[in-house]
């Protein structure tokens, strides 16, 4: 878009982030939405004017809530995250960043890099050609526990307080926790909590106190008591895993519900890719039936695709995410408001990302069908914009 010229999207319907109208009309003033109508009033006379159609739907751009950037979605993701030259890192995380904007998620939060090369990628690439990064840099963890191998080893008050101010100071926007073990990591449990509860609210506490959001990663039922207790910002994969399958507490989740807990569900798997891991593959009904509670309690739920981790995770994975939680039981409208406003709040980007109102970013997408009918429409992509530049690839009508 040319800069200073007012433009005026036009649409048969518009999703706001929270209701779908129409037919509508977005003004885009120098990257920031200027105004929203859904009155039919016509465009301003000198706008310039883009009508995508009686079909085409509006709506704010998708935020994933946990990618991986660095990470390649090869069989050997971890040998190449953890051993891969600084510059090939960085190689893969610029693609998966273009990968994930051509899919029209405009907005990522990258929840474990290795030595805070999202943060270079984001100083090195201009906004308009990937997401909005929310950057964790190297999850914290034990030593020799749930990723270790990403550098974010600390235990005991000193070491995990200055692993927060560490964060803070390099310019990260949210610090994640490894909570309790996970799958990718030969010796590490995840039926297994890492830290002291007393040692999470500290976390939180102090990432709080230096105006960072905090993620906690928790599989394990006998961890999640404690992470709900910490006040994390958001839940990570939330799926209570036991030695026998995966088994949902409801007095935990009526506490999530109770405090307006944000939880990212990991959703999204390209058919046709080598299965999951044996752990979670073997659990797959039992995860099932806990997202599906989950899902009816009313809690608020955030999507997360967990993107690069494996090869059923690429970085354009995230419809399927959609697909999944529509699968569970969720309807279309509370799908799109998950990735959108509803993400946008759990990021801390309220306002500014997830919503189509004025003063919010630019960041928009345009389908040719509706999302609501079927949410495959999301991979119907007419028209990806990214702080108001159209994305070339997707050429608008
Ligand atoms: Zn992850």
């Amino acid at each position: 878009m040319t800069q200073g010229a007012i433009h005026a999207l036009r649409a048969g319907h518009v999703f706001d982030g929270r209701q779908a109208a129409g037919p509508g009309m977005v003004l885009v003033e120098d990257g920031r939405i200027q105004d929203v109508d859904v009155t039919g009033a016509a465009p301003p006379e000198h706008a310039v004017v883009t009508d995508f159609g009686p079909d085409a739907w509006l709506l704010p751009g998708l935020i994933d809530a946990h990618v991986h950037l660095c990470w390649d979605a090869t069989t050997d993701a971890v040998a190449h995250v953890s051993t891969g030259g600084t510059s090939a890192l960085l190689d893969t995380a610029r693609t998966a960043a273009a990968t994930a904007l051509r899919t029209g998620v405009t907005t990522v939060r990258d929840l474990g890099d290795r030595d805070y090369l999202t943060l270079a990628l984001r100083d090195q690439v201009p906004p308009t050609e990937r997401p909005e990064i929310v950057a964790a840099g190297p999850p914290i963890t034990t030593r020799g526990g749930h990723c270790h191998f990403l550098g974010g080893e600390a235990e005991g008050t000193d070491a995990l307080l200055a692993a927060v101010r560490e964060r803070a100071e390099r310019g990260c926007d949210v610090v994640k926790v490894m909570a309790s073990g996970g799958n990718m990591t030969p010796g590490s449990n995840p039926l297994h909590q890492q830290y002291h509860p007393d040692d999470l609210r500290m976390i939180v506490d102090e990432a709080h106190r230096l105006g960072l959001t905090t993620a906690a990663h928790v599989h394990a039922a006998e961890a999640i008591g404690g992470v709900i207790d910490a006040g994390f910002d958001t839940i990570e994969h939330f799926t209570f895993l036991t030695p026998d399958g995966a088994t949902l507490r409801h007095d935990l989740l009526d506490r999530v519900v109770e405090e307006g807990t944000f939880l990212s569900l990991t959703g999204g798997w390209v058919p046709g890719t080598p299965p999951p891991p044996p752990a979670m593959a073997a659990r797959m009904d039992a995860l099932i039936d806990v997202m599906t509670k989950v899902i009816a309690s009313g809690a608020r739920i955030v999507v997360g695709t967990d993107a690069g981790i494996e090869p059923g995770k690429p970085h354009h994975v995230f419809p399927y995410a959609l697909a999944a939680l529509a699968q569970v039981g969720m309807p279309a409208l509370d799908v799109l408001r998950s990735a959108t406003s509803e993400a946008a709040a759990a990021l801390g980007l309220a306002g500014r990302k997830g919503v189509l109102r004025p003063g919010a970013d630019a960041d928009l997408l345009v389908l040719g069908s509706s999302p609501l009918a079927d949410l495959s429409a999301v991979t119907d992509i007419t028209a990806v914009y990214r702080a108001g530049h159209w994305l070339p690839g997707n050429p608008p009508h």
